[in-house]
């Protein structure tokens, strides 16, 4: 097992870890990300083709109000535009009534998406890294401290380092790495009670050589109780004359095939759309809850957002050098881009301060 020695260890590639990186990339302390996927990104995962549009498997919509993502953006010079949403969606109050076209007033605050897809802002965030700097396929098993050092074991490295970050969702930090000496019951306690923030969300996305539904209903926004998609919306890359759909369907289809999955969601198309839905050029997903490195299974039941946010987070552990980052830490809106960028700007400085 090779030994890499580094000042600060960052655990996760996500938004949040290539945040910090990149904020730490002109000190003078060597930093490494450890990542367990074969990608980076985590929870932002763009699907990119030629042939079909950019398809947002995850985090896809930003607003202006948060500000440290859109200005993260503005210094690294991307645009945001609109989402497309029409001025009218179809609506189904439930099963046993039919569909029908309601209007949408504007939104006063209208949702944006990033130019290029979600996942360009996570390239640039590591074109400003050292290749060496990120290693993937390492899934980080256990974190030991002894005097001023912390061990960190991975799958085939062991790591050195003076400050450890941890950017998992806090819940499969506790039930996934074994960290001794033991972190503090409360801090544990609490952990165990974070909500992951679209842990349990299902996305799918079907692309169309044309976007059929503009000219049968005047839309492709759909908001249904029925389901199984429960919200669609235009996920067209204009410039590119690529089309699809992109949505999310009720979470209590994990348990089907995907086969099942693409039948009722490609049926429910039809039921709006008539034939056109069925001639469909692809269909992707992503089952969150399946993806071990997002999700791992709640003992009871918690709510949406539990305990995201929670002031236990704004402290290091671990005589200061342990930190429990990511989304779900940060003070102003934790679970979202912007939360990830901020537990970044917030690590940042509480690491300028040992
Ligand atoms: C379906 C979906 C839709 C969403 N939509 C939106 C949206 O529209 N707008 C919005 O603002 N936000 C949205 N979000 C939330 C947004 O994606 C997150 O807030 C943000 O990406 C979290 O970044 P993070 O770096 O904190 O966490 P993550 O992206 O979860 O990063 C943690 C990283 O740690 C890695 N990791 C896990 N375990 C280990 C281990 N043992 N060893 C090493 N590495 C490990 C993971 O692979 C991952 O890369 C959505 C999320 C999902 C899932």
């Amino acid at each position: 097992m090779k030994t890499v020695n580094t000042d600060i260890l960052i655990i996760g590639g996500g938004l949040t870890g290539l945040t910090l990186a990149y904020l730490l990339r002109d000190s003078k302390l060597k930093v490494k990300i450890v990542e367990a996927r074969d990608r980076i990104g985590g929870r932002i995962h763009t699907l990119y083709s030629n042939t079909i549009p950019s398809l947002e498997m995850g985090a896809t919509w930003l607003g202006k109000k948060h500000s440290a993502l859109v200005q993260l953006l503005e210094t690294l010079n991307i645009g945001i535009y609109e989402q497309e949403m029409s001025d009218k969606a179809i609506y189904e109050a439930d099963a046993s009534n039919a569909a029908q076209l309601i209007p949408i007033p504007p939104n006063p605050e209208p949702s944006h998406r990033i130019e290029g897809g979600s996942s360009n802002l996570i390239n640039a965030l590591a074109g400003h890294l050292e290749k060496q700097q990120i290693d993937l396929n390492q899934i980080v098993q256990s974190i030991h401290k002894e005097y001023t050092t912390f061990t960190v074991k991975s799958t085939t490295q062991t790591y050195q380092a003076n400050i450890v970050i941890s950017t998992l969702p806090p819940f499969l930090l506790k039930h996934s790495i074994d960290i001794t000496p033991a972190l503090p019951a409360d801090l544990l306690g609490i952990a165990d009670q974070t909500h992951t923030w679209m842990g349990e969300s299902i996305k799918v996305a079907i692309a169309y050589k044309k976007p059929f539904w503009r000219t049968i209903n005047g839309t492709g926004t759909i908001f249904s109780n029925a389901g199984p998609i429960n919200e669609m919306y235009d996920h067209s890359n204009e410039e590119l004359g690529l089309y699809g759909l992109k949505g999310f369907i009720n979470g209590a289809y994990f348990t089907a095939t995907k086969a099942q999955r693409q039948q009722v969601v490609i049926r429910q198309l039809q039921k709006y759309f008539g034939e056109p839905a069925a001639d469909y050029l692809s269909y992707e997903e992503t089952v969150w809850r399946k993806e071990p490195f997002t999700f791992t299974p709640y003992p009871g039941y918690i709510m949406p957002h539990q305990n995201n946010g929670h002031t236990i987070y704004r402290q290091g552990f671990l005589d200061g050098r342990f930190f429990v980052a990511g989304s779900e830490t940060a003070a102003q809106y934790p679970g979202y881009m912007d939360g990830a960028v901020r537990s970044a700007y917030f690590i940042h400085q509480a690491i300028q301060k040992l």
